[in-house]
Parts: C-alpha cells; sequence; structure tokens
C-alpha cells in the first residue's frame, strides 16, 4: 500500500492537525516531525475503527450476499486466529470491480469483489488477505498524535481515509493537492512504506501456512497479475498501485515460502468457483447482460449456475425442476457444501408458485444443515427466509435473535429482524433491531436515535422490549451516550 499508505499518513497528519490546532493553544500543538515514533491510544483506534466501518456502509455498495461475505469471512478469521492477536479483526467485502483489497484502523479489512473474481484459488484469495492481516498485526496504519478527539473529527479522518483506501480516482487527486504544504521527507516515508510492505509478505506468508492455505500462492498471485499488466499497462490492477511487483519481492516471498513446513492434506472443495458464480450472476443482472458457461465448469458448477439463472429469470416449472433434480443429488452427496442447501432454500423463497412437498423435503434438510453449520450465518438467513415463507414467522424471529447473539457480524440479521417486525407494524421493535444493527457497524449516534425511537414507539407496556432496551443500553453504556433507566417493576 505504499503509495496511497503514504498519502494516509500525510491525511491524517493534516486532518488531526487541523483538529489539534482548533482546539489546544497553538503552544501545545503536536510535534509533526515525528510520526513514526509513536502509535493511537487504542481508544482512538477503536473510535476510528467504528467511523471508518460505518463510512464503509453508509458511502459505499457493500456486498450483503449472504454467501459470498460469509466465504470470506470463513477465510479471513481462519488466518486471523493464526496471528495470536487478539485484534477485533473484521471483513467487509466492496462491490467494485478493480482488483483491491486493504487494510483499515483497527481491524477492518476490505476485499473488493474485484479481486475475488480475479483470484484462481482460494489460497491467492487467502494470500492476499493474509497480507492485509499483517498489516494490522504490525500495527502499519497506526500513528498516534496527541491531540483532543471528539467524534467529528474522527468521522472525518474515518471518512478521507475510507476515500483513499477504496482508490477513488477523484479523492486522490484532492489528497495530493492537500499534501502539497505538508513538507515532510517523502523519501523517508517511501522508504518506510517499503518496508512496511515487506514486513507484510513476511508474516502474511507465515499466517497463510498456518492456517493450512499454500504460502506460495501470494508470491504467484502478484507475479501474475504483475505479468499480464505488462500487457496493458493501462489497465494496471489497483492492487499492483499500491503494491509494486519487482524481482527482488517475488524472490523474497519465494524464499520465505520455502522455510514454511509443508500443509495438511485438505478436502477438495468449490466455494470458490460457486461464489465467482453468484458475484457473475449479479453483475450480468445489473448489466441485464446473458449469462454463459464457461468450458471448463464441472458439472456441480454447471448446475449451480442453471439454479441460479432459473432463480432469477422467469422459467417453466419443467426446466425448474430439472434444474432442481441435480441441486438436490449435489445437497446429498456433499452436505459440508452449505452453498447447494442455501442455493435451493433461495430458490424456493424467489420462486412464486410454490411446491408444498418440495418446501416440506427442503425444510428438513435444512434444519439438518443448521445442526451441521450453527454458525454460518449465510445458512441462518436462508433458513429464516424459508420459515418466514412457510407462515412461520415467530419461529423465525426466536431463531435469529436466539442465535445472533454472540455473534461478531449483527448487522444483515438484525437488519432482518427489523423487517420482519416492522411487516407486522411492530414499530417499536423495528427500531429497536435497527438501533443494534447500527450499532454493531459503528454508528453510535444513530443508533442512540433509533433506541429513542423504539421507546417512543412501545404502546401500552412491553415489558419484553422494555428489558431488551434495558441490556442492550446498559451493555453499551461506553458508546452510548443516553441515560440508562431501569424499566419501572
Ligand atoms: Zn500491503
Amino acid at each position: 500500500m505504499q503509495y496511497r499508505r503514504l498519502m494516509i499518513k500525510h491525511i491524517l497528519a493534516f486532518l488531526l492537525f487541523q483538529a489539534s490546532s482548533l482546539s489546544v493553544h497553538s503552544a501545545e500543538l503536536p510535534d509533526l516531525g515525528a510520526p513514526d515514533l509513536i502509535e493511537y491510544d487504542q481508544q482512538t483506534e477503536e473510535q476510528l475503527g467504528r467511523a471508518f466501518t460505518t463510512s464503509l456502509h453508509t458511502d459505499y455498495s457493500l456486498n450483503y450476499d449472504p454467501e459470498v461475505v460469509s466465504f470470506v469471512r470463513k477465510i479471513g478469521h481462519k488466518i486471523a486466529s493464526q496471528t495470536g492477536n487478539h485484534r477485533n479483526f473484521r471483513f467487509y467485502v466492496i462491490n467494485n470491480d478493480s482488483i483491491n483489497a486493504f487494510a483499515g484502523p483497527d481491524g477492518v479489512i476490505g476485499i473488493h469483489t474485484g479481486l475475488i473474481q480475479a483470484v484462481q484459488s482460494e489460497d491467492e484469495l487467502a494470500s492476499v488477505i493474509a497480507h492485509e492481516i499483517a498489516h494490522v498485526t504490525q500495527r502499519h496504519l497506526s500513528r498516534r498524535y496527541e491531540y483532543q478527539s471528539n467524534q467529528g473529527n474522527i468521522a472525518s479522518i474515518a471518512t478521507m481515509l475510507a476515500a483513499i483506501l477504496i482508490g477513488m480516482q477523484d479523492t486522490n487527486a484532492g489528497m495530493a493537492a492537500l499534501m502539497g504544504g505538508m513538507g515532510y521527507n517523502m523519501e523517508q516515508q517511501l522508504k518506510n512504506s517499503r518496508m512496511h510492505e515487506s514486513e507484510a509478505d513476511f508474516k502474511g506468508i507465515e499466517f497463510l501456512q498456518k492456517a493450512n492455505y499454500d504460502p506460495y500462492a501470494m508470491g504467484q498471485f502478484f507475479a501474475r497479475l504483475s505479468k499480464a499488466g505488462q500487457n496493458n499497462s493501462s489497465s494496471l490492477p489497483e492492487i499492483l498501485r499500491s503494491h509494486p511487483v519487482t524481482g527482488h519481492r517475488l524472490a523474497e516471498a519465494e524464499n520465505r515460502a520455502q522455510t514454511m513446513p509443508p500443509l495438511k492434506a485438505r478436502e477438495p472443495d468449490n466455494s470458490l468457483n460457486l461464489i465467482k458464480l453468484r458475484l457473475n450472476q449479479a453483475n450480468l443482472q445489473r448489466d441485464s447482460h446473458n449469462l454463459f458457461f464457461s468450458e471448463n465448469q464441472s458439472a456441480a458448477e454447471n448446475c449451480y449456475q442453471l439454479n441460479l439463472i432459473n432463480m432469477n429469470s422467469p422459467t417453466n416449472d419443467e426446466k425448474m425442476n430439472k434444474s432442481r433434480t441435480c441441486l438436490w443429488q449435489l445437497m446429498k452427496d456433499n452436505p459440508q457444501q452449505i452453498l447447494y442447501s442455501n442455493l435451493m432454500m433461495e430458490s424456493i423463497v424467489k420462486d412464486q408458485h410454490k411446491n408444498k412437498e418440495l418446501l416440506n423435503r427442503v425444510l428438513k434438510y435444512a434444519e439438518y444443515q443448521q445442526a451441521l453449520h450453527p454458525n454460518d450465518v449465510s445458512g441462518l438467513l436462508r433458513y429464516a427466509d424459508l420459515l418466514i415463507s412457510l407462515d412461520k414467522v415467530e419461529l423465525a424471529q426466536q431463531t435469529l435473535e436466539s442465535r445472533n447473539e454472540n455473534q461478531k457480524y449483527q448487522y444483515q440479521v438484525n437488519q432482518k429482524l427489523s423487517e420482519i417486525y416492522a411487516s407486522q407494524q411492530k414499530n417499536a421493535e423495528a427500531y429497536y433491531f435497527q438501533a443494534v444493527a447500527q450499532l454493531n457497524i459503528g454508528n453510535t449516534e444513530r443508533s442512540e436515535y433509533l433506541l429513542k425511537k423504539a421507546e417512543q414507539n412501545i404502546n401500552g407496556t412491553n415489558f419484553i422490549l422494555e428489558h431488551k432496551i434495558f441490556i442492550f443500553s446498559n451493555k453499551y453504556a461506553n458508546l452510548l451516550k443516553k441515560d440508562t433507566k431501569r424499566p419501572e417493576q
């Protein structure tokens, strides 16, 4: 992230300088001459992380496809769990065709859909994620400046950071203009960045191997991208702008991988290919093109794709039944592959003329799948939709609530709960679950507002909801400024 990191440093320094100069006497201005010697304090970094997450969710097109995000998060947390670092890692997928990934403040990592499309194996995707994770564990982004912080400043820094990291051309020009007056020793900064990149490769390859991914994948992926970029320099992948590939870098990656112990045997897994089919389908729907089958696809992938197409375009029952027959077989043969049963549930929920017999058969299978993958949010969300389409709304609510409690990512599940309650005209509950969803993406102000709305919308007595609000407000009292009053007994 060499070039961008450089800009981040300057913009952060600039913004923090501005922030400080507003609130402190000029004699107390922070020493901006030695930004690399000090780091953010933890509280500031957490604040930045929350504001950054809010900005991702409000200013950008995030991918909310349950299967896509679950797939990326599984890889991310598998690697993060091998770092020995207890930071609050979070992984988000950005709908952006450029081949890119980034590490933001406080362990927030972004993966562009373009990167997922560009990798040729799960190991290659894992290698880029491991590299970004290493930037976090080595604290490359953290710089502490002594300044008087307040929410407004933190939010504007986070917004800028998101704009730089996601790589908007226009913003970069703005950044360059802002940087102009900073007067840093650019070369020194650049050296530090190269050092950071090299360190992120070094540690990343170690994390990769520990998570049982191919340690050679990082070098291979960057080498292939670089080769493709040489043939067409006008369309240099975004990630190569921030991660220049040199012979030296590739040789170091190869040397590092050679020192790694061999991997354990792994079950074959076609998840990446199926996830790419999902992304393709979404892209084609957006651009209203026809989907084509690739010659290199396996029979399973052809079947998965056929079901995606039939689900998203009007088709006759005969065609639909035919495609579901092969999907059903795949489900029975591969119970560990949750993507098959998820697609069956998704397809049935979307079907206008539902077949009762099939619905009940899928429900039975889904219950078995839920027991098999209790922590998979994508399965939970598809299962809830299935229950709702069977008019088992209360069971859907209970399942979502009980399974969501200790999950790291609560945004989508709480959004769904809010929608369900809103459809029943239970506005107080709808506001409450929105408040929980907003807090999960760091939007504390919005959460406070929605919590107040929930309280205002309680008709008569609603002890259950009052109790929930009380528990929630107390649990997050340090983030939510509102007074927490015990509900009247
Ligand atoms: Zn990097």
